[in-house]
């Protein structure tokens, strides 16, 4: 069966992580803070703290950031659950701005407008949380400029697009954003099986998600209240077992040399789904803006079903027969029966994002998907798809 996303594991992969295994340390080893080097050196983050997925990532950003009741963090509704969940964790206020119908990123200038709202109210927003959709990086500078005049924190849920670029910039995320997550999930551009990162330019930060990956504990005399001896570690704060293995590191360093490869190999699927449906009126294609570089975690295509006499259901039900998994990326967070009764969204909230989840597909992207697989699928979904008459 082809689903929508795959990981590719090749010899070196595994010899590096059977290597690992057979060595002294299983976790809290030297493969952690190696992993951390080449991460932040690639994405040219002054800091990086690896921990066990990207859900966690998410939640000791949040905490680090000292989110906490009573404040209140705006995302986009096309996400994951995690990036909402998160905010949740920490006890804030989610609330969300619907995206931009063009990129499907969240629209900054609604941004604004919602930080004006809000301030009118006498409430202060602390957080935004923009997510770079598929792999297309959000307008970061109109973010950035909005979170420097109302004083937000800013934070990239990168885990769609490791290896985009904007503006000529491959640090992008940690040059506009305060915290920059990352997810190594096996669907994700690079992979460590469960795996998530945070990366920052701010040492406090940093040095506040170290503490809180592993219980608060720390036996750093210069934190400490005492020191009695060489056993002695203080929990200075409440925080979590998130820690990463060096096996799975090890996985990651060497993945993380594969990622231009990914990479090349993701856009050039996406150029052939281009050239098939670019000219096509059933469907509406991912825009690139031209000052990014998009790094196709998804390939997320919207097909006019008002001008087809085929339903999304019949769509998906015709491709499994030929094995093709197709999937929706996403279905409005605010809709969720959690966010809806806890929070009191509702229908029409954010009518952009959920007419874009009414036509949404995401297509297989993925480094191993061949020629073949790719042509045979563009020609069942213009089969399937058939003009109204
Ligand atoms: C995958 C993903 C996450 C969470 O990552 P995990 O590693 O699966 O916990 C968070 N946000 C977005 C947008 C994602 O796609």
């Amino acid at each position: 069966m082809i689903s929508y996303g795959k990981q590719f594991i090749d010899q070196t992969d595994i010899d590096t992580v059977v290597e690992v295994l057979k060595g002294n340390w299983l976790t809290q080893g030297p493969k952690v803070e190696e992993f951390e080097h080449v991460l932040k050196n690639k994405f040219g983050a002054k800091y990086c703290c690896a921990v066990a997925n990207g859900t966690a990532a998410l939640h000791l950003a949040a905490l680090a950031l000292g989110w906490k009741p009573g404040d209140i963090v705006i995302t986009s509704p096309i996400t994951f659950l995690a990036t909402v969940n998160s905010i949740v964790y920490a006890g804030a206020t989610p609330d969300f701005v619907d995206i931009d119908p063009v990129s499907y990123t969240i629209d900054a200038n609604q941004v604004e407008e919602k930080i004006k709202v809000y301030q009118s109210k006498g409430k202060n927003v602390k957080a935004v949380i923009g997510v770079d959709y598929a792999g297309h990086p959000c307008d970061w500078e109109a973010l950035r400029s909005i979170a420097d005049r109302y004083k937000i924190q800013l934070v990239n849920d990168n885990s769609h697009a490791l290896g985009a670029c904007y503006k000529g910039a491959h640090n992008y995320a940690t040059k506009y954003a305060n915290a920059v997550i990352q997810s190594f999930h096996p669907v994700k551009h690079i992979t460590t099986g469960e795996g998530g990162a945070i990366l920052t330019n701010d040492s406090r930060i940093d040095e506040k998600i170290r503490l809180l990956r592993t219980h608060g504990m720390t036996s750093n005399s210069n934190i400490m209240d005492k020191h009695d001896g060489q056993w002695y570690y203080e929990m200075v704060d409440l925080g979590y077992n998130y820690r990463i293995t060096d096996f799975q590191c090890a996985l990651g360093i060497s993945q993380l040399d594969k990622l231009g490869n990914f990479i090349d190999r993701r856009k050039k699927i996406a150029q052939n789904y281009n050239e098939a449906f670019i000219n096509d009126d059933r469907f509406i294609v991912p825009f690139v803006n031209s000052n990014v570089n998009h790094a196709y975690h998804l390939y997320p295509l919207q097909v006019r079903f008002d001008k087809t006499s085929v339903s999304r259901i019949q769509l998906f039900d015709e491709m499994m027969k030929i094995n093709i998994k197709l999937q929706v990326h996403y279905i409005p967070v605010h809709l969720q029966p959690y966010y809806r009764k806890k929070f009191g969204f509702n229908e029409n909230n954010f009518p952009i994002a959920e007419k874009f989840y009414l036509n949404e597909i995401s297509l297989p992207v993925f480094f191993e998907l061949s020629e073949k697989e790719i042509s045979s699928l563009i020609e069942r979904i213009d089969r399937i798809l058939i003009n109204k008459m």
